[in-house]
């Protein structure tokens, strides 16, 4: 074999560039990774995923293992979920997926059932995003139900009143990702069902830290009726590998409808459970092998770990002055606000917060203020995912996280407006570009979206001081949050757009 580069070399340059990354163990990152603690885990995950890396997971016939640990996998989901032998599933490739193909299936049934046009999928303002790109891929019109600035809830009653026969889905969040508000399921259920309406919980985050919580909840699974499915992430508090979701579907009539089949080509039959064609095994004989391994106790185990974590978060945080907890956090994630009911000398902006957790090594995730549709203002945040190695680190990320506060209390929240003056002030000539036009979308088409050039985008960006700067773009965010707050969304999503774009463009030749 001629290798142009030893592998072992190449290798080597891949832990020097894993070297960069934000730490994936430990505790100090608090969202995207879950770290159990537990290294065993994931040798055990990687000895799995590795046994079966040559799998195609497109054909669980030929490749019969993937069958039995695809069955175990939703077996073991459904018991932790509650529901009955009508409740079947699917391993997806995460949340995502999970939640495109229950949007996706709810359409088909719907149109099946005779409806015509354009249908709505309901949903409260803090639903995952993933729900807007379903809603965008598939062709519904998205139906936000403001929710509460006190506790992040929607109101059942209004969110009945949206419920119709044009409503192709309802969905709710157990618990949801922005302020871990665990959303009135068996209420909005029972409205649902009354309303013939096809309810999802969205549990993708929270579901597998759920049904293992050491304190009682209210129900939010399937002992509910009217939930008609429900996805969870393995890949989060099932503490596997990226790639790996469940989506069930009670009632093998509704969950059909989410396969894929075609003989109208001359190749192979296709039967496709789930958006890929050829899929890798290895993220689902990850969880498989954790869950098998771990079983309801070790699960509970885990879960205590997070839970204790996040109330000596909780406690720590309504100590500090300036700061408040978001709402009533069900699970092992919460957001903190700052607390406007002192004097503003007293006040902590959270995203000057997280940027001074973030000089002193904690990566905490800022979250934008947002106008919701018909409702009230939402607060901007910072969110903290907590997992089962945080209660490892408590004694210093506690004292950090004071600290933190003490450093910028008093300041005041950085003013996007202000931001974008001093921009225009140096550059007027982007006045133009950065400024919402009076139909609000900054030259948006009937869609919301800009026509913008990519170098246009570029350049934009560079002025900003976005792109092409020296210092790592993740070392200061509250000042691109606060511009996110003020620019026109389509213009925000297309520099969005293009930033991310350029991050992964193969090198300039230099
Ligand atoms: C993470 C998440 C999703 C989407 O999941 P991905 O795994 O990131 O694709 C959906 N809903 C909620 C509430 C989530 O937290």
């Amino acid at each position: 074999m001629s290798f142009q580069q030893d592998p072992a070399e190449v290798l080597a340059r891949l832990a020097a560039l894993r070297a960069a990354d934000a730490p994936t163990h430990g505790g100090r990152v608090l969202s995207y990774v879950y770290d159990s603690g537990r290294a065993e885990l994931d040798e055990l995950a990687a000895g799995a995923a590795r046994l079966v890396q040559p799998v195609n997971g497109l054909d669980p016939t030929t490749f019969t293992s993937v069958a039995v640990m695809e069955g175990e996998l939703v077996g073991f989901a459904r018991a932790a979920f509650h529901g009955d032998e009508d409740v079947v599933g699917s391993a997806t490739s995460g949340g995502t997926e999970s939640c495109l193909l229950a949007v996706k299936t709810a359409r088909d049934i719907w149109r099946a059932a005779g409806g015509e046009g354009r249908p709505r999928l309901v949903a409260p303002s803090t639903v995952h995003a993933a729900f807007h790109k379903a809603a965008e891929l598939f062709d519904l019109a998205l139906d936000l139900v403001p929710v509460s600035a006190y506790d992040g809830r929607p109101d059942p009653a209004a969110f009945g009143d949206r419920l119709g026969p044009d409503a192709a889905l309802a969905v709710v969040s157990a618990p949801s990702y922005p302020f871990a508000s665990l959303d009135p399921v068996a209420e909005i259920a029972a409205l649902a069902e009354a309303a013939g309406v096809a309810l999802h919980v969205d549990a993708c985050i929270g579901g597998f830290a759920l049904a293992f919580w050491p304190e009682p909840l209210p129900d939010w699974d399937f002992r509910v009726p009217g939930v008609t499915s429900l996805s969870a992430d393995l890949h989060k508090y099932g503490y596997a590998p990226k790639g790996v979701s469940v989506l069930l579907t009670r009632g093998r009539d509704r969950q059909r409808p989410q396969y894929f089949a075609t003989t109208g080509w001359p190749g192979y039959p296709v039967v496709n459970p789930t958006l890929a064609g050829s899929k890798p095994a290895g993220p689902l004989a990850a969880a498989w092998a954790i869950t098998q391994s771990l079983g309801p106790d070790g699960m509970a185990e885990l879960t205590a770990e997070a839970a204790r974590a996040t109330a000596a978060i909780i406690a720590a945080v309504q100590e500090i002055d300036g700061l408040r907890i978001v709402g009533d956090p069900v699970g092992p994630l919460l957001a903190v606000e700052s607390d406007v009911d002192v004097a503003p000398e007293s006040r902590v902006d959270p995203h000057r917060w997280g940027d001074a957790a973030l000089a002193a090594g904690w990566q905490l995730q800022l979250q934008p203020g947002f106008a919701q549709p018909g409702g009230a203002a939402l607060p901007r945040t910072t969110h903290l995912t907590v997992t089962p190695v945080t209660e490892r680190v408590l004694p210093e990320l506690l004292p950090a996280l004071a600290e933190a506060a003490d450093a910028v209390r008093g300041l005041p929240p950085i003013d996007g407006a202000e931001v974008l003056g001093e921009l225009l002030a140096a550059r007027p000539e982007l006045a133009g570009s950065l400024l919402p036009s009076a139909d609000g979308g900054a030259g948006a088409d009937g869609a919301g979206r800009l026509e913008l050039g990519s170098d246009q985008a570029a350049g934009l960006l560079g002025s900003l001081g976005l792109l092409g700067g020296e210092e790592p773009l993740a070392t200061r965010l509250a000042p691109v949050l606060a511009l996110v707050e003020v620019l026109p969304r389509p213009l925000t999503e297309r520099l969005l757009v293009e930033l991310i774009a350029r991050a992964v463009e193969p090198p300039q030749p230099s």
